[in-house]
């Protein structure tokens, strides 16, 4: 298969949450199917973890060694990542659908949990503590943590009625709607709703002129 480019053009995050703006590293979904994925390989999850600031540029680095030099293990939480994302899309889709969460999926969201919980450390802050990472960890899998920790909390928030699936054709990225009047309906104006825009402006356009050739 061949490589696809990324790049930081390539990345957005319109999610509103982290674990959001993991689901949206395809270029669309068809259904469940992914199209266009932009994570092909390990380095793409490394490139999109800088971008989404869960690994800083040392750490990439420091992984990116690891991974060379163990590269099944790499290709292993590739694998992991790719699962997770797949879990993770099909529980915010029985969310915003209104359907049954699937029961593997909550078991491999919860058997990520443990594996994120377990390198959680309680540091001093100032005046506070926070939970924090290893920081000299190479663990290949270190963004998936930060990942199902933010799954963790927005599906145990409570409120996931702001939660949504873009409107765009071919789309299916999920977002937070925090719009005050709850009116968000594509993922990015400039890209999802732009298209629908124009499609509605040429259906009208067909329509006035199928009525200007019958009058
Ligand atoms: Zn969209």
């Amino acid at each position: 298969m061949a490589k696809i480019q990324t790049n930081s053009q390539n990345w957005k995050f319109v999610g509103g949450r982290l674990c959001l703006d993991f689901v949206n590293t395809v270029g669309g979904r068809a259904d469940a199917t992914v199209l266009r994925d932009k994570l092909v390989d390990y380095s793409d999850l490394l490139e999109w973890s800088r971008f989404a600031g869960v690994v800083n540029p040392p750490e990439v680095r420091r992984l990116k060694r690891h991974a060379t030099a163990h590269r099944k293990d790499a290709q292993q939480v590739f694998g992991r990542a790719v699962a997770l994302r797949k879990a993770l899309y099909r529980l915010f889709e029985s969310v915003v659908r209104g359907s049954r969460a699937p029961a593997s999926d909550l078991n491999l969201v919860t058997y990520e949990l443990r594996v994120a919980r377990i390198q959680q450390r309680l540091d001093r802050s100032g005046a506070e503590f926070i939970w924090n990472w290893d920081k000299a960890s190479h663990a290949l899998d270190r963004m998936l943590w930060p990942v199902t920790l933010s799954a963790a909390d927005l599906l145990t928030s409570g409120d996931l009625s702001r939660l949504r699936q873009c409107g765009g054709h071919e789309c299916g990225w999920m977002f937070l709607d925090t719009s005050r009047n709850r009116s968000r309906h594509w993922c990015d104006m400039k890209d999802c709703g732009n298209r629908a825009k124009v499609s509605r402006f040429r259906q009208r356009h067909q329509q006035s002129q199928r009525r200007a050739r019958s009058a």
